[in-house]
């Protein structure tokens, strides 16, 4: 049997789906990370970045192209009396590899904990750090205490780099140890399968718990494709909904014709930090960094108004003035969701002097999704009132419009992302700043026409 070699990452792997694993070792590059995906690995280095600056005193255990040396050099800072910080510390323990994000040894007692870029404790980090303690206790380094470090959301990052307080260490002990137990088999089982041909494993819920597996597309393919399409026959377009088979309540129309105009159509983007970059806000708060708004200002005559700030610099305040600017003091305001009233409440607390005008937005909106869920019915929604699910039965043209890299909330937040990055170049910002402006338009420009269904006028509107 050849013995590869197993780490906390691919022993988690295997307990989500054992095809998982063995596709990760033996056909690595069948994965596809989408860019969202990316900018959370990102993330979590960060967090283990501010982890690590919260104790100076710590020793950086590097070399991580290294396996062996990080190892010799884990055994070598053990050596040295007295109490120690190390990150990163490197043990292997029967072919199993695990590097510990913090190990702190007092007074001669040792207390491990794991770094989580979370707000609370997951089944999954049992599993992670069940496998952590088997290694460290199996190579020597019994732990008095283990634990796991995950991010206070109530935390208000006060500014200036000081980051005390962002994480709450849970103990975790007495969840881990009867789980050790289990940890051989688990060892033994994934090798065997490893040595094994490619597990026949069907996707289902595992695909995306506790992780959305990369190799998605890949068993999707293999699994989905009807024989001609294998052999390269190419895939049917799928037919567009008909709009013609939607119902609509004829008390939905007759409500939304009452309403006055000038009527707005309005759409918040946001951008979440785990480690908050902007002083005064939260870990994990949606913060707005665009919008967009239609405004009819008479039946069928539409304007079109948006913000984005691109600068890196807090862009709540702008996005709030500017809106209250658009919106006046009258008309309607369609969202879908409850989404943007309660961004409009946050930006509210946020600035107490635009509190009333906020509060006087928050007062006219109409929840658009409310009234479909409550008053349209189509064979095509199969129960699901999202707006992707509900567009396509409105006006099929515009819900497959051409959308690059910017199509949905997460990777509007993984283009500003890399649109405020310094590495990011004039040209690659200005491309990212139209993705963004293009997609948050699209968004309310469907607000629009849905409205325009749902009241049974003709769709034919001037922008
Ligand atoms: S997509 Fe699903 S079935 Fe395929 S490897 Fe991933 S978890 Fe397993």
């Amino acid at each position: 049997m050849r013995r590869f070699g197993l780490s906390k990452s691919r022993i988690t792997y295997g307990r989500q789906c054992g095809k998982r694993l063995w596709l990760h070792v033996h056909r690595p590059a069948l994965a596809e990370y989408p860019p969202e995906t990316m900018r959370r690995f990102a993330a979590g280095h960060d967090v283990g970045g501010i982890a690590r600056a919260l104790h100076p005193e710590g020793v950086l255990i590097g070399w991580q192209d290294d396996l062996e040396r990080a190892v010799r050099e884990t055994a070598r800072a053990l050596e040295r009396p007295g109490d120690l910080v190390l990150f990163e510390a490197a043990f292997r323990h029967r072919g199993v590899f695990v590097r510990a994000d913090i190990l702190r040894r007092r007074d001669g007692r040792y207390r491990m904990t794991e770094v989580k870029s979370a707000t609370r404790l997951k089944e999954y980090h049992l599993t992670d750090v069940a496998v952590q303690t088997w290694v460290l206790e199996g190579a020597g380094v019994p732990l008095a205490a283990v634990n796991v470090a995950v991010i206070d959301p109530q935390w208000v990052y006060p500014g200036g780099e000081d980051y005390r307080g962002l994480f709450r260490e849970i103990p975790i002990a007495d969840q881990v140890r009867p789980m050790l137990a289990q940890v051989p088999g688990w060892v033994t089982g994934f090798l065997a399968l490893l040595n094994g041909p490619e597990p026949a494993i069907a996707t289902g819920p595992q695909c995306h718990k506790p992780f959305d597996c990369p190799f998605l597309p890949y068993c999707e393919g293999r699994e989905g494709r009807a024989p001609a399409d294998a052999a390269g026959g190419g895939e049917e377009a799928p037919q567009a909904p008909d709009p013609a088979l939607g119902r609509v309540d004829p008390a939905a129309s007759a409500y939304l014709a009452s309403l006055p105009f000038p009527r707005f159509y309005l759409d918040f983007e946001t951008v979440q930090f785990a480690i908050p970059v902007w002083a005064g806000t939260r870990p994990f708060e949606q913060l707005p960094f665009q919008w967009s708004c239609h405004v009819e200002t008479s039946p069928g005559v539409v304007e079109h108004a948006d913000f984005l700030d691109l600068s890196g610099d807090p862009p709540m305040r702008a996005a709030a003035e500017a809106l209250l600017a658009r919106l006046g003091d009258r008309g309607p305001v369609f969202v879908y969701t409850d989404f943007e009233k309660w961004r409009l409440v946050e930006l509210a607390t946020r600035f107490p002097d635009l509190a009333p005008a906020i509060d006087g937005v928050t007062g006219r909106l109409v929840d658009l999704f409310r009234l479909t869920r409550a008053h349209y019915s189509h064979p095509a929604l199969n129960g699901s009132y999202s707006l992707k699910t509900v567009l396509p039965t409105v006006d099929a043209a515009l819900a497959h419009a051409d959308l690059d890299e910017v199509r949905d909330g997460l990777s509007a937040q993984a283009a500003f992302h890399e649109a405020v990055a310094p590495e990011a170049d004039a040209t690659r910002r200005e491309e990212l700043r139209r993705a963004l402006l293009d997609y948050c338009a699209l968004d309310t420009l469907a607000l629009v026409r849905l409205a325009h269904h749902l009241e049974r006028r003709p769709r034919a509107v001037s922008v």
